[in-house]
């Protein structure tokens, strides 16, 4: 299913860029410049459904590879530098110096829901800044042999979330106000999806927030030690790592 509406989203965006590359006047240029935005929009709501129904149907499978944490945050985060820095925003990043870096997990959903909670960071954030710290998680059986639990803190100075909503933004389709959509887009799915995916995880997501302030979202999620050779082989020419990077790797 998901194959067979991917593939023609895929198809009417690939169009549409090759169309925009050829003589056009600037009317034309507008409208399917306009086309191509409304198109991504789309593909993001079927991703985000598509993914949503097949966690609600237990089909989702996590992957069991190792990976490299610092290379995978680091290439996230370069991905989501560009939109923080369009709306002014300093985006930060830590990993602490306990945290073991060669994992083995599903190194594609951690990255789904670290975007997923900087993209929210980022799109309720008028102005200041945005951090994401991972730790040691000592939450769930410390040192048990084969284990390694973390912590991720994605911090914002965003608008915050009212005290009364703040239970049910991880219910799927919900948003903390009626006039968000509007403003801001979305789904009220994303966070949902976060939930499941921490879940599969064996870990949990929890947030706290002061209106006007801004919001921490933190989640732990448990993964195994990796092999560094199996790592360095995955990530091979998979992460971009350009020097002129302005994000931030801070471990000691
Ligand atoms: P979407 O962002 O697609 O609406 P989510 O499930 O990701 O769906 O988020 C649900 C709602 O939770 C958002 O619509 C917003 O009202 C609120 N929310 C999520 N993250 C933040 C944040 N960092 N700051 C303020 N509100 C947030």
């Amino acid at each position: 299913m998901s194959h067979e509406i991917r593939t023609p989203m895929n198809a009417i965006l690939g169009m549409t860029e090759l169309t925009l590359l050829t003589q056009l006047d600037e009317e034309q240029q507008d409208y399917l410049e306009t086309v191509k935005e409304a198109g991504q929009n789309l593909l993001a709501v079927i991703d985000d459904i598509l993914d949503f129904s097949k966690i609600e149907a237990r089909q989702l499978v996590l992957e069991h590879i190792d990976f490299n944490l610092k290379e995978i945050l680091e290439s996230t985060i370069k991905m989501l530098t560009i939109g923080a820095s369009k709306k002014g925003l300093d985006l930060k990043w830590q990993i602490c110096s306990d945290v073991p870096l060669v994992l083995k997990g599903d190194p594609a959903r951690l990255k789904q829901i670290i975007i997923n909670l900087v993209g929210n960071a980022i799109k309720f954030t008028p102005a200041g800044e945005i951090t994401v710290e991972v730790k040691r998680s000592d939450m769930n059986n410390p040192g048990e042999p084969g284990r390694v639990s973390l912590l991720f803190f994605v911090q914002d100075t965003g608008i915050g979330i009212p005290r009364d909503k703040q239970q049910v933004i991880f219910e799927s389709f919900s948003q903390a106000d009626s006039s968000t959509t509007r403003r801001y887009g979305g789904t009220g799915l994303g966070l949902a999806i976060c939930k499941q995916l921490v879940e599969l995880m064996g870990g949990t997501i929890l947030m706290k927030s002061t209106e006007g302030k801004g919001s921490v979202f933190y989640f732990t999620a448990d993964f195994q030690p990796g092999d560094p050779q199996a790592a360095q082989f995955a990530g091979k020419g998979r992460f971009d790592r350009s020097p002129d990077r302005t994000i931030k790797y801070l471990a000691g």
